[in-house]
């Protein structure tokens, strides 16, 4: 039996992606730390499909052992993809930050992302068929005002993505590895940015998607031979393309 795994399903683009796999047939790992909402999203996931299996994890990620906990914890099962979305942001100037939120987003957003990606990689870049999917943001290609520190977390995935999977095909390696890069959706994530209880997007936001729409994007991009699924900040278009930073292999004489 082989597993997905995604963090950050307990709300938004990772509930739906849990959804989104699950109506694909694969029985999942879906790890947050509100353990309500990760029930729920279970029940739903086996009154759709009742032969799937589904595993619950309940941690907090921006604990960086944590995440050698969970990935511990997760040595008994056979993972076929493993996504990391859980993140958030934080919109204010740098100069007026909440530095304990921003350090909870750089231990979330970088490091633990960071830990769970090696580890996966280091156990399964030769097994066929094995996809890695790291969640980074428009943000993660275009610095946006109000959002720095966040869109700085983002452009580290990015560009830690990217060169991870020109990694993996220069070694022939059998994994793949992509970044799906939203811009505005439907979640929670406004409201967290904010600290805010609740934050409309009708009438608030000129365009987004829903979270549906973005799990639907993460499905195609998961199909597609493509490493980068990205938001046009613009048209709102969900485009599949090769990666986007330059890259450079050092050659010693
Ligand atoms: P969301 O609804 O707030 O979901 C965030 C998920 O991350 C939740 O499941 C949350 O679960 C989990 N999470 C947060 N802190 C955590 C922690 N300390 N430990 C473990 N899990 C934690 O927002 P979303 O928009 O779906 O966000 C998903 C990803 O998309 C993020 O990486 C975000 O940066 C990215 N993104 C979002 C947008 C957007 O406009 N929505 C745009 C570009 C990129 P718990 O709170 O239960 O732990």
């Amino acid at each position: 039996m082989v597993y997905t795994v995604i963090t950050g399903a307990s709300s938004g683009i990772g509930y739906e992606a849990a959804l989104a796999f699950a109506s694909r047939g694969k029985n999942l790992i879906i790890v947050a730390r509100r353990k309500d909402n990760l029930e729920k999203l279970k029940s739903e996931i086996l009154h759709i499909n009742p032969n799937l299996d589904v595993v619950i994890r309940t941690t907090d990620l921006s604990v960086t052992e944590n995440a050698y906990k969970l990935y511990e914890s997760l040595r008994g099962f056979q993972i076929e993809t493993w996504i990391n979305n859980a993140g958030f942001g934080n919109f204010a100037t740098v100069a007026e930050q909440n530095l304990n939120k921003i350090e909870a987003m750089l231990h979330l957003n970088i490091e633990s992302l960071t830990i769970l990606t090696s580890l996966y990689v280091r156990d399964y870049a030769n097994v066929e068929g094995t996809q890695l999917i790291n969640v980074s943001s428009g943000g993660g290609y275009t610095i946006i005002a109000n959002s720095i520190t966040y869109c700085a977390t983002k452009f580290y995935v990015s560009a830690f993505t990217e060169g991870l999977a020109h990694e993996l095909k220069l070694k022939g390696a059998k994994m793949q590895v992509k970044v799906l890069a939203p811009a505005a959706t439907e979640t929670e994530f406004a409201q967290r940015s904010l600290d805010i209880d609740e934050f409309q997007y009708e009438g608030a936001v000129a365009k987004f998607h829903t979270s549906k729409q973005m799990a639907g994007f993460m499905l195609d991009l998961y199909d597609s031979n493509k490493v980068v699924g990205k938001v046009d900040g613009i048209t709102y278009e969900f485009e599949l393309v090769d990666p986007i930073f330059n890259f450079a292999v050092r050659t010693t004489k």
